[in-house]
């Protein structure tokens, strides 16, 4: 099973993802925890390119391939065989993170995002995506919190319109794909938003 989780800056991704795969392990499921952009050797050195000041180097269309060619070598050589081997999958953002912030916050017109999405995953789809929906000045104070007094990453430094905009492109996401996405209120304690994924998880994919 693949499931990805979705969201913006400070939707608590990673301490959900983090509490699923407990949860899963404890049930002698075999799990795997996973991320983009990285995940893989060569994957984490795209990350590091794209985050540092780097990125800014790159012309939005550059930087999105550079994102595909993360997401196509994380897809070969770690989740995968993962799923072939019969493994949950947890991954932390995956191609619609791409949809949100490079297609409709980015301007990367959706026809390219398409053709690589085609290249890089062909066929492969999760069968369940979390979108942890939390409003932006919530989100933006938990990030300033967990970084404490490190500078933030060229995307968390954007503008609040800018988060706006990302937390409605995520709606949409949501709302165009009701059979494979979920909007979780993450506007709660941690235990409780646990609760609404593992409800939906059980909902959609447990028998
Ligand atoms: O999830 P995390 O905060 O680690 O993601 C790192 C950053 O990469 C995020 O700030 C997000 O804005 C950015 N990102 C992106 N496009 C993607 C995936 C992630 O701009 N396709």
């Amino acid at each position: 099973r693949f499931i990805t989780f979705e969201g913006g800056e400070g939707t608590g991704k990673s301490t959900q993802i983090k509490k699923l795969a407990d949860r899963l392990t404890a049930a002698r499921m075999r799990t795997l925890v996973t991320r983009e952009p990285g995940g893989s050797p060569g994957a984490e050195i795209m990350r590091h390119l794209v985050l540092s000041g780097m990125g800014k180097l790159l012309g939005p269309e550059a930087e999105t391939l550079l994102f595909a060619a993360a997401r196509d070598d994380h897809v070969r050589t770690v989740i995968q065989p993962a799923l072939n081997w019969g493994a949950w999958v947890l991954c932390d953002r995956f191609a619609d993170s791409t949809r949100a912030y490079q297609g409709s916050l980015g301007r990367v017109p959706m026809g390219l995002i398409n053709a690589m999405q085609r290249v890089t995953i062909g066929d492969l789809k999760p069968d369940l995506t979390l979108i942890l929906d939390l409003p932006v000045e919530i989100g933006l104070q938990r990030a300033a919190v967990r970084r404490g007094s490190g500078t933030p990453d060229r995307f968390e430094g954007e503008q609040l319109s800018f988060h706006q905009g990302l937390r409605e492109a995520y709606r949409k996401i949501a709302e165009d794909d009701p059979g494979r996405c979920v909007l979780i209120d993450a506007n709660s304690d941690p235990d409780t938003v646990a609760g609404r994924v593992w409800t939906a998880l059980r909902d959609r994919l447990l028998p």
